[in-house]
């Protein structure tokens, strides 16, 4: 979940060799090995890391079992999951901004007097898009958690105090000693049922602060899908991030 680095800040081992006559880029145990010729400069080898550097990161991040990293998060076409499903982003003008989910599209519409600004630079409307798509996620959460927390509480017999949403992108959700829990607004790209879990499992926490035997009993107890969702969780921890731009 991090954004991606200008290709000067990548490291990398450089390999020259007087036999070689290519350049060689590898990839070995999440480390980024440059082999190359003795006749070519540091620069162009720096050049080729730069034209590549997406490529290579993507490759180390998945050697670290870390996200992927993108630079087209919130571009035209860009996939999203969305409650759970993968969304193509559209993005379009109108009066007001808003957000709105069609059957196979996440549909962002900018304002108008945000395109003026927006228009011409790439960067601008990127970050509007994101912004957008955030405060969007946020609400979604919120309304979600809003309308099946106190459900669960009385289920499971706790009384949480308050909740709050927001970008969160290491957790899914957290509970004090003062009752206070917190989700991460990224919830909305789960399905509702692993919503369901996170309720659950931020609420049973209300009774253990801990990861015990008593503290899954619990959560099994009143979802006894757990693992699936956990299951569910790992599995698209691929598209569940949220990078930086
Ligand atoms: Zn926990």
């Amino acid at each position: 979940m991090q954004a991606l680095k200008p290709a000067s800040m990548l490291s990398y081992q450089l390999i020259r060799s007087a036999k070689r006559k290519t350049i060689g880029l590898q990839v070995k145990h999440g480390k980024i090995i440059i082999r190359a010729p003795k006749f070519v400069s540091d620069k162009e080898v720096a050049n080729i890391v730069n034209a590549k550097s997406t490529w290579l990161q993507n490759k180390v991040a998945e050697q670290n079992n870390l996200p992927r990293y993108s630079n087209n998060h919130y571009q035209e076409n860009s996939k999203l999951l969305i409650k759970g499903e993968l969304k193509t982003l559209h993005i379009t003008y109108g009066l007001f901004p808003e957000v709105i989910l069609d059957q196979d599209f996440i549909i962002v519409t900018i304002s108008n007097r945000t395109k003026i600004k927006a228009i011409d630079n790439a960067e601008l409307k990127e970050k509007q898009v994101k912004k957008q798509l955030e405060d969007w996620l946020k609400q979604q959460t919120s309304n979600y958690v809003d309308e099946n927390l106190s459900l669960q509480a009385e289920k499971i017999g706790v009384l949480p105090k308050s909740f709050k949403v927001r970008l969160y992108k290491s957790r899914w959700g957290s509970c004090n000693s003062r009752a206070e829990l917190s989700f991460s607004s990224l919830l909305a790209m789960t399905p509702n049922w692993v919503i369901d879990y996170v309720i659950v499992h931020e609420l049973c926490h209300l009774q253990h602060m801990n990861h015990s035997r008593e503290f899954w009993q619990l959560v099994e107890l009143n979802f006894p899908n757990y693992l699936l969702a956990k299951a569910w969780l790992k599995s698209h921890q691929h598209q569940l991030y949220w990078p930086n731009i």
